[in-house]
This record gives C-alpha cells, sequence and structure tokens, in this order.
C-alpha cells in the first residue's frame, strides 16, 4: 500500500524561472493536472517541509521519480541540482548506487574515492508535507598502509552532486542501499578509514565476491587524484595537446588565487622557462622545460597507471569537473572523454526559437577547435559584455559541462546589436562575419589577392563555379581551387582558419546534390608567395595558366603551373598557342629541384542544413573516428508555443569510416545502404571549416 502511493506520487524540478517567482532548481510535488497544463501542487524548502503550494506550468519543470527529488533535494544550491540533472549519465549512475560501490566525492577541494555505505534520510520524520532529504554515507578509501595508525576522521553526509564518478562495479551481487535515519542534526557518524588489509578482512567476512585483486586495482584507479610534488603528472595545455613532467613545485603563485604546479617537463617547449614565473623564481631546472598551469589542470601520468583491465580504459577523472574553478579558457573535451561527457540527450547548444543557425555554428566553430580561444582575450570588456558572455556562458560552459541552455544563447543573442539576430533566422555567414569582427575583434581570416593585387579581406570564402567545371560530385578540395583559380584570387597567406561555403543559393537550391567534404584541404597551389610545382614534371613552376584549366587533355579543373621547360613545351600546341601564361612570384633562391612544401589544413566541422534547419558534424580528435552530429533541436518537450527543445548529440564513426575513403568509391556510394548521418554530410554540407595544421612546437600558454 505505502510503495503504491509512493509510486503515484510525482515531483518535479523547476528548469525555468516562472512569473510566480519559483526559481530554478526549486523541486515539488504534483498532486494534480489542470487542463491548462498547470501542476498544482507544493514545492518544498530547503530543510525538506513544504514551503509554499500553488501552480506552476508543466512545461516550466522536469519530472522527477520520488528518489530522484530526495537525492537532489539534499543537494544546495538549487542551482547545482540542475547541472547534476544535466549529467543524465552520471545522475542516473547516483541513483543506482549500490553498497560497496566506488565512487569519488569533491571532498575538501580534494577527490576522494569512497565506498558506498548507506543512503541517509535527512531532516524532519517523515510526515505528510514532508519529503525528507537524501544523502550518502560513505567510507573513505586509503591504501596506505599505516593510516589505522592515524586518528579516524567523521566524514560528513555526501549530497548526489558532491559524487563526482561512479566507478564501475565489479561486484556479480549488489546489495541495495539500505535506508537509515540520521538522528542527531550534529554528524557524529564515524567512518572508518580502512587499509587494504582491513578492507580485505571485512570483505572476507561478509562474503563479499569483491576480490582483493579488483578492489586494490579499483583504488589504484581511483586514487590518483592525489598529486603533490615529485608526482609524474600529465597536463593538457590551452591548445589541448596533452604534456608530461614531474612535478617540481605547488603553490600559489604571485598574483594568482588558486593553487598552481611548476613542472618539469620531459620535452624542451620555447614558451616555457627553467623555473620562473613572471620574474620569481620557484624552482630550477634546465630551460625551456618549466611549465606553470592551475593545480586542476594536472593529472597523475597515465602512462603510469596501472591499468586494471586491458580492455578498459584507465578511469578518467572528468575533465569538465576538475575545471570548473577556473576563470580561464577551458580546453575543448579530451578526445576520450567525448563519449562520457558530451554525447546524449540534453547536450550541446540547447535550441530556441530559429537559433539553430546559432547553436549549429557556435557548436562548429568551439567544440573541438581552440583556433579562436586566444581572441577572447583581446577584447577586455565588462561582466556582462559580449564576448565575456561567449566566452563564460556558452563555450567554457559547454566545453565544461557539455550543456548550454537556451537562456545563455538568449542572453548572447540579444547583445548581437541588430534586433533580428534574436528573433529570425540568419545566414550562419552573415553571424560569424558578425562574430568574428564585431564581438571578437578579430582581424579578417582570409587575405585575398585579386589578379595579383591585394583587394579583399574575408571571414569566410563563397564557392562561386559553373557546373560544367568540376564533376558531378566535386569535393572541396576541387571546388576551392577552381572558385579561386576562375576568378584570378589567391591567398595572400596560409589562413589559421578557413571557412568554406558550399555553392547554394538561398535556403532551397543546391548546385550539386553531392559534395565531398575534404578531410584534408591542400592550398599550396592557391597560396599567392608559396614555391608550387610543376604541374607536369614536378620542378619549381614559374608560370600559371588560367587557359589550361580546363583542358580536357591535361586533367580539366586542375590548376596548372608549369616550369619554364614545361611552359614552353605545352604552349607550342596549336590549340594552345594563344595561351597567355603569366609569371609567378617565386622566392629567387630557389634552385629548381627544390623540394616544394605543402600546406595542408584539416577539417574539424561541417555546417548543414535541410529544410532551414541548421546541425553540425564536428571532428573532436586526431581518430579518423572520432566524429559527432549535433542538433540543437533533436527533440521537444511540450508543444510548439510552450516547451522547450532538446539537444542532441551523436557519436558518429561511420562519418569516419566513410570519408576514409576514396573519393571515387565516396561519389559511387549507394546512399540507401548508408546511415542517414552520411547521406547527410554528404547532401546536406553549407559550409566546411578548416583549421591550420601546425607543425610548429606547441606553446603552453
Ligand atoms: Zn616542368
Ligand atoms: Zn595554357
Amino acid at each position: 500500500m505505502e510503495l503504491d502511493k509512493e509510486q503515484q506520487e510525482s515531483y518535479f524540478i523547476v528548469v525555468r524561472r516562472t512569473k510566480k517567482g519559483l526559481s530554478r532548481g526549486a523541486i515539488g510535488r504534483a498532486d494534480a493536472e489542470t487542463a491548462a497544463g498547470e501542476l498544482i501542487g507544493m514545492v518544498y524548502g530547503g530543510s525538506g517541509s513544504a514551503r509554499s503550494s500553488g501552480a506552476v506550468k508543466k512545461q516550466d519543470t522536469y519530472p522527477l521519480s520520488r528518489h530522484q527529488a530526495q537525492l537532489l533535494l539534499f543537494v544546495s544550491p538549487a542551482s547545482r541540482r540542475l547541472e547534476l540533472l544535466s549529467n543524465v549519465q552520471l545522475f542516473s549512475a547516483i541513483c543506482d548506487l549500490a553498497q560497496d560501490d566506488l565512487v569519488v566525492v569533491k571532498h575538501k577541494k580534494d577527490f576522494q574515492p569512497c565506498l558506498v555505505k548507506n543512503l541517509i534520510q535527512i531532516g524532519k520524520k517523515d510526515k505528510p508535507g514532508v519529503l525528507q532529504m537524501l544523502g550518502f554515507e560513505l567510507d573513505l578509501v586509503d591504501t596506505e598502509r599505516d593510516i589505522l595508525t592515524k586518528k579516524t576522521v567523521p566524514l560528513p553526509f555526501f549530497s548526489a552532486a558532491d559524487i563526482v564518478q561512479v566507478a564501475p562495479s565489479h561486484l556479480n551481487t549488489r546489495q541495495p542501499l539500505r535506508v537509515s535515519t540520521d538522528l542527531g542534526l550534529n554528524r557524529k557518524a564515524v567512518s572508518r578509514i580502512y587499509s587494504m588489509p582491513a578492507l580485505n578482512s571485512r570483505n572476507a567476512k561478509k562474503g563479499s565476491i569483491l576480490s582483493n585483486k579488483d578492489m586494490a586495482n579499483s583504488i589504484k584507479a581511483l586514487s590518483h587524484y592525489s598529486l603533490e610534488v615529485g608526482s609524474m603528472a600529465e597536463v593538457i595545455s590551452l591548445n589541448g595537446l596533452k604534456v608530461y613532467g614531474v612535478i617540481r613545485w605547488i603553490g600559489v603563485p604571485v598574483g594568482k588565487k588558486h593553487y598552481w604546479a611548476g613542472l618539469e617537463l620531459d620535452t624542451e617547449a620555447t614558451t616555457c622557462s627553467d623555473g620562473t614565473l613572471g620574474t620569481k623564481r620557484y624552482f630550477t631546472c634546465e630551460g625551456n622545460k618549466a611549465l606553470f598551469v592551475p593545480l586542476t589542470n594536472c593529472k597523475p601520468d597515465s602512462r603510469f597507471l596501472f591499468n586494471p583491465n586491458e580492455n578498459e580504459k584507465p578511469l578518467e577523472p572528468p575533465s569538465v569537473i576538475l575545471l570548473e574553478d577556473l576563470d580561464e579558457d577551458v580546453p575543448p573535451v579530451a578526445e576520450q572523454d567525448v563519449l562520457s561527457h558530451l554525447v546524449g540527450r540534453m547536450r550541446g547548444i540547447q535550441g530556441h526559437f530559429n537559433s539553430c543557425y546559432l547553436d549549429a555554428t557556435l557548436f562548429s566553430l568551439f567544440t573541438s577547435s581552440t583556433g579562436f580561444n586566444r581572441m577572447f582575450n583581446r577584447s577586455a570588456d565588462s561582466e556582462e559584455g559580449i564576448s565575456h558572455i561567449l566566452r563564460r556562458d556558452i563555450v567554457n560552459c559547454l566545453r565544461r559541462s557539455g550543456f548550454v541552455p537556451a537562456e545563455s544563447v538568449m542572453k548572447f543573442r540579444k547583445q548581437l546589436g541588430c534586433k533580428s539576430f534574436a528573433t529570425e533566422e540568419k545566414d550562419p555567414e552573415e553571424f560569424i562575419t558578425l562574430l568574428l569582427k564585431d564581438v571578437l575583434h578579430i582581424e579578417p581570416l582570409l587575405k585575398i589577392r585579386s589578379h595579383g593585387e591585394l583587394s579583399q579581406d574575408a571571414y569566410t570564402h563563397q564557392i562561386i563555379v559553373e557546373k560544367n567545371q568540376v564533376g558531378a560530385v566535386p569535393s572541396v578540395q576541387q571546388l576551392l581551387e577552381m572558385s579561386l583559380v576562375s576568378s584570378d584570387l589567391k591567398f595572400e597567406e596560409i589562413p589559421s582558419c578557413l571557412i568554406v561555403q558550399m555553392p547554394r543559393f538561398g535556403k532551397k537550391f543546391k548546385m550539386f546534390p553531392k559534395i565531398i567534404p575534404s578531410t584534408e584541404l591542400d592550398i599550396t597551389d592557391v597560396l599567392h608567395c608559396s614555391p608550387r610545382e610543376c604541374f607536369l614534371c614536378g620542378h619549381v613552376a614559374e608560370y600559371e595558366c588560367d587557359q589550361c584549366l580546363m583542358d580536357h587533355k591535361l586533367q580539366p579543373g586542375k590548376i596548372k603551373q608549369y616550369c619554364s621547360t614545361c611552359n614552353t613545351q605545352v604552349h607550342t600546341h596549336p590549340s594552345r598557342q594563344e595561351h597567355t601564361p603569366h609569371k609567378l612570384t617565386v622566392p629567387d633562391h630557389l634552385p629548381e629541384d627544390a623540394s616544394v612544401q605543402r600546406h595542408q589544413m584539416q577539417l574539424f566541422a561541417v555546417l548543414c542544413i535541410n529544410t532551414s534547419h541548421y546541425v553540425s558534424f564536428v571532428k573532436y580528435g586526431p581518430d579518423p573516428r572520432s566524429w559527432i552530429f549535433f542538433d540543437s533541436m533533436a527533440d521537444r518537450c511540450g508543444d510548439d508555443n510552450n516547451g522547450y527543445n532538446v539537444p542532441v548529440i551523436r557519436s558518429c564513426p561511420e562519418v569516419g569510416d566513410f570519408l576514409s575513403q576514396s573519393e571515387e568509391e565516396i561519389s559511387t556510394a549507394d546512399l540507401s545502404q548508408c546511415s542517414e548521418l552520411v547521406r547527410r554530410l554528404l547532401c546536406d554540407s553549407y559550409m566546411c571549416l578548416y583549421q591550420r595544421t601546425d607543425n610548429h612546437p606547441q606553446h603552453h600558454q
């Protein structure tokens, strides 16, 4: 009977500030629902007792089970409840915890491995109108043997939000958690700190299946959160690269608020010092090897971590949480963490009111690429300034928590200057230009020479070709070359980011039913001053001939440049005698058989459109299969007028597999045999985004 009653009760959490003043994160119980879509019920105060009753619009809430409501009620402040709820995988694992499961909690600014003991009911006795909060009783796990001689320390009760990670259970049979009551307001319960032998004997007594080895492995994997001087550590530098070194110093550097680590790196880097930061010396090592970073950026060196299971990745602390205190640019989610932190429902940027052009563009630009990071620092505007909102509420939030609520995007949209950006669906290129030029104050990405003269600057390049100039299924490589050459345009220098707009007009008409998004773009032949290879013999080219471009005997569509010998030969042919090849600007000192360096850029995102709806594909790491797909309005809760969108990020390694094929295979592939996402990538591309592949030593700060 009791149980039936509990199951019928429905609870909710407020996800949007309501007109009646309920704040986000408030938890309540719905007793009835009106025809107008309002929930009638009560809202709980801090201690779990009913604080107010009334009505709340259903679309401003998200449904919870009783258990979820009890766990979340113990989380404060209320805003953290939504943060936890949005981390779907973690929260469902927390709701599902059983006895002796291993978790990691944040305790006194430290990450601690713990064993789950019991659920604790907190607050006033369970009586009508009261919802008791639930917390966890946890035992601290420690691997040091001499710990038994130390005094045991009482641990507080933990809320669900204190748990930052749940380890996969090694137990075959799992005991559900018992619920006990917190007898006094002053926490007296003492958690024993177990050494390994103690753990074993206790488990043996209880007949637990948790073996010595399993436990040791789990603890080893989990207890790598403590870093100290002398620890081998790895750091994800601001440009996303992993570097390794020994921690030589920990402390708060002059002018900083948080703990930093000084590392002696395994390898030299030009931006590193010999142990000084600013003018102060913190330790001494070889020159160009000392790197200073916030301590929270450091992790134990994963190369030396004991891996409990050959097939499993070592457990890693969620980087998104470790970085939460930093008022700095959050690096993109590491490749190995993307599936657990980004993929899922309510992930990415939440769409709202024609915002998909903006959601998909922001997601494409900032999820995996760090190209624009340093540009945030240039514009020093106020706390509520637009670049601050972009950096803090959108980019950092996306990378840290994997979810950006629609409110943040709307706040950003409203500050874009022109009112229509907040209400209408705009073209991504228009938005990108506004964003880079007026918000981030970035110089134009593309410096363009037209007929040899420096002319327009631009932020994106619109492909302009005629249909017969390329094949039926052209690649971006072919389109870009043709577009630039047929208008006699060249890039003055290698752009840091190259945003190419596909040849389509308006939202409906596309010139090609399919376009191959080249994963690598070779721009050597469209650079103004770069040495190039003769099209025929490979020697350094001195002439370029536009009229040879479509010559059907000479690979039509390919850019034609020749050394002086080949230039003479090609143009003695009667059909080409009228051509007027022009001389290239070639560095004088180059011998004619010098090898020509190729300049390549890598595809990191593709923006697609289908029936006025924009979505995005993002390549999130070096692995060819590291592709995700993002739709800010993939699903919807509530009706059209009242409700909210559910943004979804999907993993799509098949897109990577598909793109790994030859252009011939891609252009002839039977799309009915391919996944829907492969089809969309090939047929709906609107913009392809490329970034420079840097062969230079990485800079760390
Ligand atoms: Zn030649
Ligand atoms: Zn020619």
